[in-house]
């Protein structure tokens, strides 16, 4: 449940697997015989990506069999399956949370910070602390609230810019000058559906405003994002090895993890 990225590529992946099992002894098993509901408290799922893409990723979904069920809020979870708000019951014999991040609760015994949503950590424009200057806070565990209201996403380029940020803060501290606020930029974002298809929008420098990407292109440009995640982190002769090792290991690797 929760139709944000994890759940709507988690729905598309099960459906996947379930397609995979007969090569492993399950020849009965095809993603015919499973049934996934997909279930959304908001009025559409990926609430934090554009219409475009949710309409599209919704429509992938249905092809494959998923029941996507928004404006349905769970109130409760029991044996038998998930119950509603309106008090219906939504069989199921495997139930997965994937309903957004939450802060560790160590951070809310310390009782020290200002806690937002989620138990996020509060903090004023510059990311330090709302309650201490000395404290930095970045990445999920930071609840930012920019200029137009909005909230920073917990995503991966918000972490990564948060860092640039803070790192060049605290040079400008050291030379005595103010810290400047920090300003989320939206580089887009891609949802993997499995084999099936990729939806996602980029924008910015990158396409020179928003540009919607789906299918074929979409993963091509999802699969390059990992291999040059692979290269900035080991280099580019590590990197290299590791992708021609992955490329031999899916030769002769199953295709799903047994352990
Ligand atoms: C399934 C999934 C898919 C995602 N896909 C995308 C995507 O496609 N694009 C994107 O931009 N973002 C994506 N994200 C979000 C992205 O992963 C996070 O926003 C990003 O990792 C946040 O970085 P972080 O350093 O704040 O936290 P994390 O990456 O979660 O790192 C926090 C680390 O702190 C450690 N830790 C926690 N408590 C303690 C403790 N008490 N002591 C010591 N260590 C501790 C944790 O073990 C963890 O290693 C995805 C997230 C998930 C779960």
């Amino acid at each position: 449940m929760g139709g944000g990225a994890t759940g709507v590529e988690l729905a598309a992946e099960l459906t996947h697997v379930a397609n995979l099992l007969r090569q492993y002894g399950m020849p009965e098993m095809s993603a015919s015989r499973l049934q996934v509901d997909l279930l959304e408290a908001g009025p559409s799922i990926l609430p934090a990506l554009p219409a475009r893409i949710s309409q599209a990723a919704r429509r992938e979904l249905q092809r494959l069999g998923v029941v996507v069920r928004e404006n349905t809020r769970v109130t409760r979870a029991d044996e038998q399956g998930y119950v509603d708000q309106n008090g219906d019951l939504i069989a199921a014999d495997l139930m997965v949370w994937a309903a957004g991040v939450k802060a560790p609760d160590f951070i809310r015994d310390l009782n020290y910070f200002e806690l937002g949503r989620g138990g996020q950590i509060v903090v004023k424009p510059g990311l330090q602390s709302s309650v201490d200057d000395s404290i930095w806070v970045l990445g999920d565990c930071a609840a930012c609230q920019q200029p137009d209201g909005s909230w920073v996403p917990p995503r991966a380029q918000s972490a990564h810019q948060m860092a640039s940020h803070i790192a060049s803060s605290i040079r400008r501290q050291m030379k005595g000058k103010p810290v400047k606020p920090y300003l989320y930029k939206d580089h887009g974002s891609l949802v993997n559906l499995s084999r099936y298809s990729t939806v996602g929008s980029l924008m910015g420098n990158l396409s020179g405003g928003t540009m919607f990407v789906e299918g074929k292109i979409a993963r091509l440009m999802y699969m390059s994002l990992y291999r040059m995640h692979q290269l900035s982190i080991h280099g580019w002769l590590k990197g290299a090895c590791l992708i021609l090792a992955q490329k031999v290991g899916h030769m002769v690797q199953p295709k799903i993890k047994l352990h």
